[in-house]
């Protein structure tokens, strides 16, 4: 049966996937960057670019309203190719001490052209390689997983850094741990929310943290908003932090403000 409102639904997104093909030729994306602040010395240390759409009628459009849509049309391929280029030449004006952090989607690792896109934003930009951090989610390595592997080790050979985002999320992520030399964890923010309420999420916060410490791997809290999740962060051993306690994302007009900001709970290094 073809009930009315899967027709309308299948046409919004229809008009979505046109509107997308669009978005890219008219150039109606931006990238917000939001601070990664380092645990112990509260410095700035990078930030991820996260992407906006400034939709001609319906005005900003947030990623997860639109990058579904992007990934099943295979759109985020060009779009994914702007949003390193972007991010690449923007970190580039920088202190060279301020890394920039990329999310990358599954279906960019299908396409064959993430390595030669990787590489030319990089030369592009003549941004350092040990400057730029990839963010993947565990549902990158639920996909052909040899293949995937393989471009993940080129990545990290050339002094990429590869973190794994959303972690607690997916199914199996403790093998993925032994089969990629992951630089960093992303503590999903779900985890972080309810650490103060539920004592289980506390105690799976506390352990992801030490197991990264185990294996050597960085790990960052995502979602930061209060002071007290930020203390209790920082005494279970927590090496970075991100959240709306030090910045939502912002404008790239305003990274160097943010650099030098006023924001007493920013020491910065720039
Ligand atoms: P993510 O990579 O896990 O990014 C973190 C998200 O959490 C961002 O949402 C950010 O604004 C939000 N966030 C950060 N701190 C806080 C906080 O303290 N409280 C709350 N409530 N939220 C916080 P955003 O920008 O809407 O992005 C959502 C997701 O869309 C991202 O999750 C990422 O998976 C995807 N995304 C964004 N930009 C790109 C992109 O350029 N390419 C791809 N493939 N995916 C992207
Ligand atoms: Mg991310
Ligand atoms: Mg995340």
């Amino acid at each position: 049966f073809f009930e009315p409102e899967m027709d309308a639904r299948m046409q919004a997104r229809r008009r979505l996937e046109v509107d997308l093909r669009k978005a890219i030729a008219n150039g109606e994306f931006e990238l917000f960057y939001q601070p990664l602040v380092d645990m112990q010395t509260e410095y700035v240390t990078g930030f991820e670019a996260l992407i906006r759409w400034h939709h001609p009628e319906r005005g900003m459009v947030a990623p997860l309203d639109f990058i579904p849509v992007a990934e099943d049309s295979g759109l985020i391929v060009p779009i994914g190719d702007w949003v390193i280029r972007q991010a690449c030449a923007e970190a580039a004006t920088w202190p060279s001490n301020v890394k920039i952090a990329v999310n990358l989607s599954p279906v960019q690792f299908k396409s064959k052209g993430l390595l030669p896109s990787v590489i030319s934003a990089l030369a592009a930009s003549g941004l350092p390689p040990n400057r730029l951090e990839l963010e993947i989610t565990e549902s990158v390595l639920l996909q052909d997983g040899d293949a995937t592997l393989a471009i993940l080790h080129e990545l990290r050979g050339l002094g990429i850094r590869i973190s794994m985002d959303d972690f607690g999320t997916g199914y199996s992520s403790l093998s993925y741990l032994r089969k990629f030399p992951f630089d960093k964890i992303k503590i999903d923010q779900s985890f972080i929310f309810a650490m103060s309420d539920h004592n289980d999420s506390l105690a799976i916060v506390r352990a992801v943290i030490a197991m990264g410490a185990g294996l050597g791997i960085a790990t960052t809290a995502e979602g930061v908003e209060t002071p007290e999740q930020f203390k209790q962060l920082k005494l279970e051993g927590c090496t970075e932090v991100q959240g709306f306690l030090f910045s939502p994302p912002r404008p790239a007009a305003e990274v160097k403000w943010l650099l030098t900001s006023i924001n007493p709970k920013l020491k910065v290094t720039a």
